[in-house]
């Protein structure tokens, strides 16, 4: 863990109550903010293996709807992650934590601004290869939704690993191996 950069903005012209907007880095303002947490907080030391940032974020806005129904859930946010970094983000419901994420994770199209991922400028993929990207570069970890309730926990992980190439017998010994490694192997 160490500290990246972050920075927003304030003044937006329309906004739901709580939308997400800029405050002061590794401080929590009461509306929403990015959290750095102090390195004694982390497993491992740092490992610096790229020093360029693996999530980065310029200007981001997502507006859903249109017209006088519109809202501006995220507006022209910037974001550097390192790899490595552990990043919170607080906030109250409706701040636009979700549809945050949801960007960052190549599930939703910012209306304006870019996204990089590991190098990746996610805002220029057509559909087909985001969910390549999705597949091979980055993960949720859903606790309830997105998860398959007529498959076991182990199933779930095996298919994801199916169709990203694994044969049946590694996604199982795979998928063993991370149940394990995150707690969730019994
Ligand atoms: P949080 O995760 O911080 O609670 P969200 O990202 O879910 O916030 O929501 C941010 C704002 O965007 C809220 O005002 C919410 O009502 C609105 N919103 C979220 N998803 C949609 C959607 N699919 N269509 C329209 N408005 C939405
Ligand atoms: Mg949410």
């Amino acid at each position: 863990c160490w500290s990246t950069d972050v920075s927003g903005s304030q003044n937006r012209p329309r906004e739901s109550s709580h939308a997400l907007r800029f405050s002061s880095l590794s401080r929590y303002s009461g509306a929403w903010d990015f959290y750095h947490p102090p390195s004694k907080m982390c497993n491992a030391e740092p490992q610096i293996v790229n020093p360029e940032p693996l999530v980065s974020l310029r200007e981001v806005t997502k507006v859903y709807g249109h017209g006088d129904t519109a809202v501006r859930a995220v507006d022209r946010v910037n974001l550097l992650a390192y790899s490595g970094e552990l990043v919170l983000i607080l906030g109250p419901s409706g701040a636009g934590k979700t549809t945050l994420l949801s960007l960052i994770g190549g599930l939703l199209h910012p209306t304006s601004g870019s996204i990089h991922i590991a190098g990746t400028e996610l805002t220029t993929l057509s559909s087909a290869a985001l969910s390549r990207f999705r597949l091979r570069q980055l993960g949720f970890v859903f606790q309830f939704f997105q998860l398959l309730s007529a498959l076991t926990a182990r199933e779930n992980v095996e298919l994801v690993l199916r169709l990203g190439g694994y044969t049946f017998a590694q996604a199982r010994q795979r998928a063993e191996e991370l149940l394990v490694r995150f707690g969730l192997g019994h």
